[in-house]
């Protein structure tokens, strides 16, 4: 049998385009479940993976990790789904299952490092993970999440990672009905901070740099847009927020922000990886009991309750739905901010 037997779409180096290839994926141990992929979403770590933007890229890439599907075979032990039954799968493919953070449903900091549903060393095969972008995926039960009826299938993929990075920190900063929530940066996650924030009753504001966006928060359900730029308008919002999430993916300064901050409010980096500069000034921390922090992904159980959640409020992502060829004039649109608000590849295009 030859050994890679799924169709793929990956890259070969960091300067190569996005092509079709073969890939290999395991058979389902007693504890995985085989899903047919039928959408996967499109995150920017799959462009800065393809790249190796961020190094330690191992080629072949195959980016891919906002999964959704049907389940096609599942292992003697499964109980969590069935064959037929909707999955999805996110960010995480393992972890080790034992340290504090996994004991506590924290596997995205499990202390021993989680695997990653792309280029992440591979346990079962002694290869590298594979993502989304390709026919099929095997992953153990445990990293397999139940996807509710009644939402637009391919609209769900993006909850999978640009919902779930911005849930976790509205429940960990207990975000509800009297809270005031900003988002600095409307793109993929942060059109999802909006919706999120406001399906747990919070007041949400959206900072951004450009009038024209305006608009289109508001029919995501901002309450109020505050241009960021403008010195008065900043003021206007002095002291107000209980919790500022930060989706900006490039360095930035973010001392303007830290005003914003109602006593012990919280600003939390959910896009940028990197030394700040400006630097930060501790001073308007330190008189107002203020925090900056950061927060990536969510755990498994989290990341339930988000899609459940979703299922419950009617709450999906905006999306384009891109064929697989089409994927890397997809990353160059996205490198220009030209998509509202995901791209989600319709996995049907691959068996072309
Ligand atoms: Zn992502
Ligand atoms: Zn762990």
């Amino acid at each position: 049998m030859d050994a890679k037997n799924t169709k793929a779409f990956g890259t070969v180096a960091s300067d190569a385009p996005l092509k079709e290839i073969h890939i290999q994926r395991r058979e389902v141990t007693p504890k995985d479940i085989e899903i047919e992929i039928l959408y996967c979403g499109v995150c920017h770590s799959d462009l800065h993976t393809a790249r190796n933007d961020w190094g330690g890229s191992v080629y072949p890439v195959v980016p891919g990790h906002e999964i959704v599907g049907k389940v096609t075979k599942v292992g003697s032990g499964v109980t969590k789904l069935k064959v037929g039954d909707l999955a999805a799968v996110g960010c995480l493919v393992d972890s080790c299952r034992e340290c504090d953070s996994c004991q506590h449903d924290l596997e995205q900091y499990c202390l021993n490092g989680f695997t990653g549903t792309y280029n992440s060393p591979d346990k079962h095969l002694h290869l590298q993970t594979y993502g989304g972008y390709s026919e099929k995926v095997v992953v153990d039960e445990h990293f397999v999440l139940k996807v509710p009826a009644n939402l637009n299938l391919a609209a769900v993929a993006p909850l999978l990672c640009a919902g779930i990075t911005t849930w976790s920190p509205l429940r960990h900063w207990n975000v509800g009905k009297d809270s005031k929530v900003a988002v600095v940066g409307l793109g993929g996650l942060g059109h999802m901070a909006i919706k999120l924030a406001k399906g747990l009753g919070a007041e949400v504001t959206l900072f951004s740099r450009t009038p024209e966006k305006t608009q289109d928060a508001k029919e995501l359900g901002a309450d109020t847009v505050v241009i960021s730029t403008d010195a008065e308008q900043m003021k206007s919002v002095k002291g107000k927020f209980d919790l500022i999430i930060d989706t900006v993916p490039y360095i930035h300064d973010i001392n303007p922000y830290i005003s914003t901050l109602n006593i012990n409010g919280t600003h939390v980096l959910v896009g940028y990886l990197g030394d700040l500069n400006p630097m930060l000034n501790s001073v308007p921390m330190i008189m107002g009991r203020k925090s900056v922090a950061g927060s990536v992904i969510g755990g498994i159980a989290e990341t339930q309750e988000m899609l459940d959640f979703c299922g419950k409020h009617n709450i999906v992502s905006e999306i384009e739905i891109i064929k697989m060829q089409d994927i890397n004039t997809a990353y160059e649109r996205m490198l220009k901010s030209d998509v509202r608000y995901r791209f989600v590849i319709d996995m049907a295009s691959l068996k072309k």
